[in-house]
């Protein structure tokens, strides 16, 4: 098969070689489309702590079951089923695992970065790991699933939505679809802030009030869009230095960070104004199995053509990073593996 394969920092090379086998309680799945995260650019740039080269990235993914072969738990799942995949794989045993939020299993580990994943034409899946979804729904819409679980499982951690406004700092894919997830909660009084106007111009387009934050000060609009106060809760998406220092400034009294993006540096956050605004600030990763039910439900109303940026295929799929890595008008970048 084809695979477009991370050889080494700075090196993506589609190759020519084996598929992989079905072993029992496991699927062979057909790509038909993988989207690029900032995850994979990490791996890619050779940050990230685990991923070791040669590796099949591709975690966001959707395809179609060709070979199944059931193990002693049986399935549901049959072949030319439509699935993505829930790709995370625990230890099991850990205090996560135990107390239902594996999730953040101690020792968590993904499918595309600890094991191949799905930037090739197929990709081997255990069977309780595979999400089917209906055949209405195309490969795109599918591959982003995982993503909008992002989002809905920051909204889930936030807790019952009685805010009344709300700011998302930066306006990737991520902090694009957080923005959608708090549209279709009903929050209205909503601003989303970056400094890359490409960005903002596909926020605005999909309806969301938006702040260029190179040109405005946006602490200054949140408070004055929440009377004076600050917003009830702030989704940091955006995953810099400068970002996760303005978050207090930005919330009211009792208010909420919520922490969305992966920072691959302790970066500093004022303390003080947390203690004197008794501010809680709530991690999040990744996402629990029900946000992903959740998230498949929200997905016909996903404007997802919007969100999806640039399509490549697999002989290509290294332009698919530097365009994610360059253009000032990137979001999601989607490998499309049948073209
Ligand atoms: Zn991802
Ligand atoms: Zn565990």
């Amino acid at each position: 098969m084809k695979a477009l394969r991370y050889l080494n920092p700075g090196v993506l090379k589609t190759d020519e070689i084996d598929s992989p086998r079905c072993g029992a309680g496991e699927a062979l799945v057909r790509v038909h489309a993988a989207g690029i995260c900032g995850s994979d650019m990490a791996i890619f740039a050779g940050k990230h702590p685990r991923a070791r080269p040669p590796l099949i990235m591709g975690h966001e993914f959707a395809g179609e079951i060709v070979e199944l072969v059931a193990g002693d738990a049986g399935t549901e799942l049959a072949v030319g089923d439509r699935v993505t995949a829930y790709p995370l794989l625990m230890c099991g045993k850990c205090w996560a695992c135990r107390n239902g939020v594996s999730h953040v299993c101690r020792d968590l580990k993904l499918i595309g970065i600890d094991r191949d994943g799905a930037f090739a034409e197929y990709v081997n899946v255990p069977l309780e790991l595979l999400v089917k979804f209906p055949d209405r729904f195309s490969f795109d819409q599918g591959a982003l699933i995982e993503p909008l679980a992002v989002g809905v499982h920051a909204l889930d951690m936030a807790g019952t939505p009685d805010w009344q406004n709300a700011a998302v700092v930066g306006c990737g894919p991520i902090g694009l679809l957080v923005a959608f997830c708090l549209q279709q909660a009903g929050v209205r009084n909503l601003l989303i802030s970056d400094i890359a106007p490409q960005r903002l111009e596909r926020a605005a387009g999909l309806g969301i009030p938006v702040l260029d934050s190179a040109r405005d000060d946006l602490a200054d609009r949140v408070i004055r869009m929440s009377g004076g106060e600050g917003a009830d809760i702030v989704f940091e998406c955006a995953g810099s230095a400068s970002a996760a220092l303005q978050t207090s400034d930005l919330v009211r009294p009792r208010g909420k960070i919520i922490m969305v993006s992966v920072h691959k540096e302790p970066h500093p956050v004022d303390l003080r104004a947390i203690t004197f605004k008794e501010i809680s600030i709530i991690g999040t990763r990744v996402y629990t199995p029900a946000d992903y039910e959740m998230a498949l439900q929200m997905l016909p109303n996903l404007p997802y053509q919007d969100i999806i940026s640039h399509r490549v295929d697999l002989d290509h799929g290294a332009d698919g990073f530097d365009i994610m890595g360059q253009a000032a008008d990137a979001c999601k970048v989607i490998i499309n593996t049948d073209t």
